[in-house]
């Protein structure tokens, strides 16, 4: 099959291919797994902090690519949630172990021996992918293939992250950069919450027009001061000055969400800059996301389906996921990156 690898961490700005195009054999599903063909995979900016080596994947070489959408071609021994046929979407979570007091208590998004797909195995960049059937979810029909692959990271954890945020409706929400993820909390506030007011940041001219059609109040400069206090921000930017910058906005007792696997080390000295009275006096939190439940997919896909959320897509062939992954650095971005794979 063909499929897309990473052989080595390696660095964007001087390695403008870092995945390279081979033939792979067809993986074979063991016990209780599905093997899946691929329709589409998403492209995440998780991807990014694979390649860099932020979050480095388990074992090299590695198929990345955590968005998968396709139908199940085969199934292994014991298999039987799915038929063969069935259209299935797989998501960042590929495993936990199901037995430590995370797992049993609903976190299993915490989990120790937590395995995510495209990182720890082998993932969706590729013709075929296998997956535990468990960790596997029926798509609702009123999405396209394109369509699905989005929502199943960039949707799921900015449903997890807007949760989180604790906002209520009539509220404020900022939102700190606007690629994928944002752009669809943004669809999910105005339905979940359509009396809240939307204001989102970003250092992109482009970005922030896009945010504005898709019908923020306001969108400004990532330094810039809001017209009103925001009562929750989530944060998807890979560095730390947003985050500094968007501290000033909060409403007393507000809370700041970071939707980000891991963040740039580059500019961490803007923390420095946070000034106690201004940025965090008076309640104010910063709170992390981490990882998904199955839950969470789920919930998400099934709310998702009801309002419809579309995402807004640019497609790519799978050959050219280098291309895709380099404009996602350089912050070309238009609503959610999907490979057509199949
Ligand atoms: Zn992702
Ligand atoms: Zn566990």
């Amino acid at each position: 099959m063909k499929a897309l690898i990473l052989n080595q961490i390696t660095n964007l700005a001087k390695n403008r291919s870092p995945l390279e195009l081979v033939d792979l054999p067809v993986p074979i599903p063991k016990d209780r797994e599905v093997l899946i063909k691929v329709s589409i995979c998403g492209v995440c900016h998780t991807e990014l902090d694979e390649i860099e080596g932020r979050t480095p994947p388990a074992k090299l070489p590695i198929v990345p690519g955590h968005q998968i959408v396709g139908r199940i071609e085969k199934q292994g021994k014991g298999a039987a949630r799915f038929n063969t046929g069935d259209r299935v979407g797989v998501a960042w979570i590929n495993s936990a172990c199901g037995r430590c007091t995370y797992c049993t208590s609903g976190r299993e998004n915490l989990c120790d021996d937590f395995r995510a797909t495209g990182r720890d195995v082998d993932g969706g960049y590729a013709e075929y992918a296998v997956v535990p059937e468990a960790f596997a979810y029926a798509i609702p029909d009123v999405f396209t293939d394109a369509g699905a692959a989005p929502l199943l990271c960039a949707g799921a954890i900015g449903y997890r992250s807007l949760r989180l945020a604790n906002l209520r409706d009539g509220q404020n929400i900022g939102l700190t950069g606007f690629g994928a993820s944002a752009h669809l909390v943004l669809k999910m506030v105005k339905h979940q919450y359509p009396r809240a007011g939307i204001f989102v940041f970003s250092r992109t001219e482009k970005e922030r027009e896009f945010a504005l059609d898709l019908g923020a109040a306001w969108s400004g400069d990532t330094e810039d001061y809001s017209p009103e206090k925001l009562h929750a921000i989530i944060d998807t930017t890979p560095a730390w000055r947003p985050v500094y910058a968007a501290m000033k906005n909060l409403e007393k007792g507000g809370r700041l969400v970071i939707n980000a696997i891991r963040k740039e080390d580059r500019d961490k000295e803007a923390l420095l800059s946070l000034d106690y009275t201004r940025d965090l006096w008076m309640e104010k939190e910063i709170k992390s996301v981490a990882n998904i439940t199955r839950k969470d997919v789920e919930d998400f896909l099934t709310l998702a389906a009801a309002a419809p959320i579309i995402p807004e897509i640019e497609e790519y062939p799978l050959e050219e996921a280098n291309r895709a992954l380099l404009e996602l650095k350089d912050r070309k971005i238009r609503g959610a990156k999907v490979l057509k794979v199949g």
